[in-house]
């Protein structure tokens, strides 16, 4: 374990605790590629981090014809045993929620390009999955914002008038109000919901599924292998690691909550964030044909929320939780600055679990039979941004960056990564399609630094 637990100049922990998505592929061929080998002298593409945003990099770098032995990975722990393999589920893209804070900081034309990509990462995934077959129980299906008090409805109701007026579509999304909210989304409680096209995947599986395919065209992963410092050589870069140092000419930074260990000038704009994420097993209230059909984002507040989903397979409930919910002590809040994936916290579950019972009463938790209610708990590493939008881009000198999701990188890597190939492929920024906001540039560490751009969250 680094002993800087609560930065992102770290390297992941070395004892992570397992996931439900982990607990359930530990037969992933490739969960310690290589483990005990040391890197090659020389590679000419060199990507870290081997979650979501590395595996589906390295597959867009081999679709567009780099040579498969020219590249390799490194991941410090098992194959995408970071958020990717940690997180809750979701492919929700943000409606509109996000507008008027994204707006506030970035100007409401990125706000708009901002929630338009979250829209194409849905349609990317699912065609994704489609086009290769991605055994990955990928669901497209709907999701429910439900606004838990009458102060978060007014909020929601504000913020999609304001993404409306800015000629945001909002064409996709229906409102329920009362009792009507209540019925559709089976929450008594439930003051107003929203409700657009959203889905839900086996995260563990997608990215063992690309990690495997670029493996078997011939790309190398070395697993167990950290990153540790990078230095220029001549016109190259000398990544020194725990097997050995390999020389690069295009080095891939994917390595999310931890990217100022290899890149400390980017320390100030990252700050890994723990989350925390449970299953329950469906009392019969929620099994079989009673199982939730949507996937759904309760909300108290901008702050307190909870995030849920079904699986449609297995019918296991997974339920997330914000980072900041108010109601939790003093001591929880502050625990939630680190790199510390080892455990969970009992209090978060306690809550989460009470707030469950709350939300679905007819799910009858209290009642539930041996085998029945929680079944697993753990926690990931969530990489925060100073301007709460990922940095994606050309560092300079054959070094570039797809990292800081801030907790919604289901809902932006499948843009981001395969804009970050283009542009190691000498492609300009305008052929990534991404908001302009999402690139790393000299002008916006600028006006981080200066406190120009205000953090959202
Ligand atoms: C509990 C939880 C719930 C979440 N829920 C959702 C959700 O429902 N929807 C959503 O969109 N997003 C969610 N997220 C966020 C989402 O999981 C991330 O945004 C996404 O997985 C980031 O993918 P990545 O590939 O960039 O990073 P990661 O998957 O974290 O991959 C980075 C990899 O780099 C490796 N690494 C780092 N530094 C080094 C180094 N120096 N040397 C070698 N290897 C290194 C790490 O070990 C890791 O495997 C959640 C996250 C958590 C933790």
């Amino acid at each position: 374990m680094s002993p800087d637990v609560g930065s992102s100049k770290s390297l992941p922990n070395a004892t992570p605790c397992l996931s439900y998505w982990q607990r359930t592929t530990r037969g992933f061929p490739y969960l310690f590629e290589h483990h005990l080998n040391p890197v090659p002298e020389t590679s000419k593409y060199v990507i870290i981090g081997s979650g979501i945003s590395g595996g589906l990099t390295a597959f867009s770098l081999l679709e567009a014809g780099v040579k498969a032995e020219d590249l390799i990975i490194l991941e410090a722990r098992e194959a995408a045993s970071g958020a990717s393999s940690r997180n809750a589920g979701h492919v929700r893209p943000d409606a509109f929620r996000g507008f008027s804070a994204y707006a506030k900081v970035h100007g409401p034309e990125q706000a708009l390009k901002i929630i338009a990509n979250e829209r194409l990462v849905l349609e990317k995934v699912d065609d994704f999955v489609k086009k290769h077959n991605v055994q990955c129980d990928f669901n497209l299906t709907t999701t429910f914002d439900v606004c838990m008090t009458e102060e978060f409805a007014k909020y929601e109701a504000e913020s999609l008038a304001a993404y409306g007026l800015a000629g945001g579509d909002i064409s996709h999304i229906k409102l329920y109000e009362g009792k009507e909210a209540q019925e559709k989304t089976r929450i008594p409680g439930a003051v107003a919901a929203y409700e657009w096209p959203a889905g839900s995947s086996h995260p563990a599986k997608l990215a063992q599924f690309l990690l495997q395919s670029v493996i078997e065209q011939g790309a190398k992963l070395f697993t167990n292998c950290q990153a540790e410092e990078i230095k220029r050589n001549g016109d190259r870069w000398d990544i020194l690691t725990s097997k050995g140092v390999v020389t690069g000419e295009k080095i891939i930074h994917c390595t999310n909550a931890h990217a100022a260990q290899l890149l400390p000038h980017l320390e100030p704009y990252f700050r890994p964030n723990r989350a925390q994420a449970h299953t329950l097993v469906p009392t019969p209230a929620f099994a079989s044909k009673n199982a939730l059909q949507s996937t759904f984002s309760l909300r108290y507040s901008l702050h307190h929320f909870y995030s849920l989903i079904q699986r449609q397979g297995d019918g296991t409930l997974v339920l997330g939780v914000s980072r900041s919910n108010p109601t939790l002590s003093v001591e929880t809040l502050a625990s939630r600055f680190s790199t510390d994936d080892s455990k969970f916290n009992e209090e978060i579950a306690e809550d989460a679990l009470r707030s469950f019972d709350t939300l679905f009463p007819d799910f009858h938790l209290k009642q539930a039979r041996h085998g029945e209610g929680l079944q697993d708990a753990w926690t990931g590493i969530i990489a925060m941004t100073t301007d709460s939008v990922p940095f994606v881009g050309d560092l300079g000198d054959g070094q570039y960056i797809c990292a800081g999701f801030n907790g919604h990188g289901m809902a932006r890597i499948f843009t981001c990564a395969p804009g970050v190939a283009k542009l190691v492929l000498g492609g300009e920024w305008s052929e990534t399609g991404l908001p302009e906001c999402f690139e790393f540039n000299q002008e916006r560490l600028a006006r981080l630094s200066n406190g120009e751009l205000p953090s959202i969250w």
